[in-house]
């Protein structure tokens, strides 16, 4: 039997990715959608994820591609009637909120996942396992991507949980603490605000493990040009690079996979695969990390941001 899933918060993820990626993967349709203002043709629409819960009772699912200051509500709401909830990601805008989500998730006996897209990209996997087997001596992420092109329009990223640069930057942080097994934690940062907003358009970062690996992070949204989203990781028998988002993994001058966007089919399969017992998928190590460059972070105030 398929999963009949609607997809709440009609945007551009919405739109570039979910929509295929339901399409493309076995055992999940697509039942409605809900959502202010935009809607798919031919497919069921209500208006707010209330009027969907009252007017779709037969959907299994829900996939919450709002901004995150919205979603807790939503995933509440969505378990309390018996759903299974799918959030993109950051799966809060706070770390605390989660644990009542996860808690009602474990007692109605249905599937949270939080969604960490770039841990399902081709190189990533392959990464984990080739550094499992060699010592590691530093890390060097950097992150630069155009907000205008990626964000168009998008007030809510500047609004206080919005993330700002972070929103694309926990990305990299969700691969990190993927190929890594150890706990690793944040120990410098450098937030920049733009003068005009409440969220960074830049960041710096430094983490490190137990055994004080060197790590450091370069968030930027002010790239015009080639955009990056590289880790290079130093170890024995490396470099190791990880490009285009995880995509891409080369040892040294080898290249070990030059992979398609595949990211989005590979969370529906999980998420199927989840909810076939109910089980559920939270790792907040990301968002924990994020939340510790807020807590620990210098702020430097820059030029205002004109969309
Ligand atoms: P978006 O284009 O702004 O879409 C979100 C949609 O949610 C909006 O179009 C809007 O549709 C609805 N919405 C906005 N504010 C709302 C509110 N206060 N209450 C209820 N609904 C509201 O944003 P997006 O880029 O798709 O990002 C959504 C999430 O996906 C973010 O957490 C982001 O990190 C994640 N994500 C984005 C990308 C990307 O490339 N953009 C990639 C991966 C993950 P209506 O006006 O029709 O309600």
């Amino acid at each position: 039997m398929s999963l009949s899933v609607a997809i709440v918060g009609f945007g551009k993820i919405a739109r570039d990715q979910h929509v295929r990626a339901i399409a493309e993967t076995a055992g999940v349709s697509l039942a409605a959608v809900a959502s202010r203002n935009a809607s798919l043709p031919g497919v069921p629409h209500f208006t707010s994820i209330e009027q969907l819960l009252r007017g779709a009772p037969d959907i299994d699912a829900v996939a919450l591609c709002t901004p995150p200051h919205v979603r807790r509500a939503q995933a509440a709401a969505a378990l309390a009637a018996g759903k299974h909830v799918m959030l993109e990601k950051p799966p809060g805008v706070t770390v605390s909120e989660l644990d009542p989500l996860i808690a009602l998730a474990a007692r109605s006996q249905r599937t949270l996942f939080a969604t960490w897209h770039s841990r399902f990209a081709d190189g990533v996997e392959p990464a984990r396992r080739w550094l499992a087997s060699r010592r590691i001596r530093s890390i060097r992420i950097t992150w630069k991507e155009d907000v205008r092109v990626w964000h168009p329009g998008q007030a809510w990223i500047f609004a206080p949980g919005g993330f700002g640069v972070f929103d694309p930057g926990i990305n990299a942080l969700s691969i990190l603490t993927q190929i890594l097994p150890q706990p690793l934690f944040v120990t410098t940062a450098e937030l920049s605000f733009p003068a005009d907003r409440d969220a960074p358009i830049a960041a710096r970062l430094a983490l490190t493990d137990d055994a004080g690996l060197p790590i450091t992070a370069e968030f930027d949204f002010r790239q015009t040009g080639p955009q990056s989203w590289d880790i290079v990781i130093e170890a024995d028998g490396g470099p190791l690079t990880l490009s285009r988002g995880g995509a891409r993994l080369a040892a040294g001058h080898e290249l070990l996979v030059d992979g398609t966007n595949r990211e989005y089919a590979g969370l529906y399969r999980r998420f199927v695969e989840l909810t076939a017992s109910g089980a559920s998928d939270v790792d907040l190590a990301p968002l924990r990390l994020v939340a510790d460059a807020f807590l620990l972070g210098a702020r430097k105030i820059v030029e205002p941001f004109k969309d």
